[in-house]
């Protein structure tokens, strides 16, 4: 059995009480791994020995930071099939999903090797007669990332590279049901010499992130995942006094109108509602069908559905693979169940599909509804599987309005030739993330994720140049010298 270990101090060690979790595969059902159920005695060691190293960190220079930043990244890049694997293994997905957000994960590598003109700072001389002031950008001291399950290459790679590259040192608290990557990852970055304690890896379940947003000497949090524990962790790390961004979860819908471009508008949804099994946070879950698009679109999104290839994901020709665990698979085909209860019409049912080999694996194929009620639980409740409700409306108008009358506001995409209608979409849709003829608009590294309503809490954002503000504090000096 894999036994996972934290990274405390420069050293892979056990937790402190011994406790440990099962990792399971979720194509075959096998426990893979066991993940530490760390305390808060393991995250206070992570914290002091980050504390510890963060005065010799901060000294320096940027420019030789960031050169750990650029062997790390020629190290990602060599191990890129290895780690792809690992999180095909823990997370379910198909192998060119996982090499994807690899390569999305590494962009911000990239990025944060520009930090030594991010972080400049700006001045004035003669504010007054005789007077200069200046803007310093200047490093937190210990900041944490609590990342969840579905991106555990991509995510801790939003925060990692650009929290040390500004002079910070770095807590990983990855998702306990796929902790083996980030465990990877920080083994990799170890190869490049990284100082002792600069970055530290605590395995664990809330427990160990309670612990990190409780901790005194913890500066900075950053939180990715489901909205009911994101209002959580934003509410106690403000409340103790902590810098704080967390996303959220999401209910994304597509807009879909009579002159979109049918043939690729489907491949598109399609690969939005269906990839990642559904496990994307930027995965389209309803698609708003305006006037004669309804039933052309309903037609050929069943069609793409039904002959959608399941099944383990590093297996050839596969293009979707498993939920992540039993509890999701049963909590998505209870909701099926009781939707269709409520009356939406089942148009595909993806229940009840065990693929041969696996039949011991958590999956749940492509399932589509028609007629949903837009004010039913499918409509505004994320399920987070691969599930894709059809409503239909009379115009953008009314699409738009659904858009930004739902509880999350993580992304939109609208489907169309008009440019018109585009703009008026760009302009009216209240969502931190819009695609145009794009299914998952996620943003590249150079730009923020972002998010509106329950899917995004803070004021600030962690990627991209927008990182600087996040993982620094700004300093203004005003000085005479007589
Ligand atoms: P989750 O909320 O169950 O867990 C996320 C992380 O928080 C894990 O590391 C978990 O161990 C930890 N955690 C759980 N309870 C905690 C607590 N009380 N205090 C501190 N830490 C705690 O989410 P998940 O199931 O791993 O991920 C799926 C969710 O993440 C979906 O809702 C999805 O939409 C969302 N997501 C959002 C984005 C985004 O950018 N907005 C990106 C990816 C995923």
């Amino acid at each position: 059995m894999n036994q996972l270990a934290n990274f405390i101090d420069g050293v892979s060690v056990a937790p402190t009480d011994g406790q440990y979790l099962d990792v399971t595969n979720p194509a075959t059902g096998d426990v893979m791994a066991q993940v530490p159920a760390s305390t808060a005695e393991d995250v206070d060691r992570a914290v002091l020995s980050a504390a510890a190293a963060f005065p010799s960190w901060r000294a320096t220079p940027v420019t030789e930071r960031v050169q750990f930043l650029f062997h790390f990244k020629t190290l990602l890049e060599d191990s890129l099939d290895d780690l792809a694997r690992t999180i095909s293994g823990e997370c379910g997905k198909t192998y060119a999903e996982s090499s994807g957000e690899l390569r999305r994960g590494i962009e911000n590598v990239e990025v944060a090797c520009g930090m030594p003109s991010l972080m400049q700072g700006y001045n004035n001389e003669d504010v007054a007669r005789g007077i200069d002031e200046h803007l310093f950008r200047q490093p937190l001291g210990v900041v944490a990332a609590i990342t969840p399950f579905n991106f555990p290459g991509m995510i801790p790679l939003w925060f990692l590279p650009y929290a040390i590259a500004a002079g910070n040192c770095f807590i990983l608290k990855p998702s306990e049901k796929t902790p083996a990557t980030g465990q990877r990852l920080v083994e990799l970055l170890q190869q490049t010499d990284l100082p002792r304690g600069v970055v530290q890896l605590v395995h664990g379940e809330l427990a160990a992130g309670e612990a990190l947003i409780r901790h005194r000497q913890v500066r900075a949090i950053s939180f990715v995942g489901s909205t009911a524990v994101a209002k959580s962790v934003y509410r106690e790390a403000a409340a103790n006094n902590k810098r704080v961004q967390c996303q959220g979860g999401a209910k994304n819908p597509l807009i879909v109108l009579p002159d979109a471009d049918l043939e690729s508008t489907t491949a598109i949804a399609a690969e939005s509602a269906f990839g990642c099994a559904g496990q994307r946070c930027l995965a389209a879950s309803l698609a708003i069908t305006v006037g004669a698009a309804t039933r052309s679109f309903t037609e050929s999104i069943c069609e793409a559905a039904r002959t959608r290839r399941v099944g383990y994901g590093l297996d050839e020709g596969v293009e979707m693979g498993p939920v992540v665990s039993r509890q999701s698979r049963e909590r998505i085909t209870e909701l099926i169940g009781s939707s269709q209860s409520a009356g939406a019409r089942l148009a595909v049912d993806g229940r009840d599909k065990p693929v041969a080999n696996y039949e011991r694996g958590f999956f749940v194929s492509p399932t589509v509804f028609d007629n949903v009620d837009p004010t039913s639980e499918l409509a505004r409740t994320e399920l987070f599987g691969p599930v894709l409700g059809l409503i239909a409306v009379s115009d953008l108008e009314e699409a738009i309005d659904f858009v930004n009358s739902g509880d999350y506001g993580n992304m939109a995409c609208l489907f169309t030739r008009s440019g018109a209608a585009a703009r008026k979409f760009r302009y009216a849709a209240h969502c931190g993330n819009l695609g145009i003829n794009v299914g998952v608009a996620a943003p590249m590294a150079f730009f923020p994720f972002s998010g509106a309503r329950h899917s995004f809490f803070g004021d600030l954002h962690a990627q991209g140049r927008h990182a600087v503000e996040f993982y620094t504090e700004t300093k203004v000096v005003v000085e005479r010298w007589p």
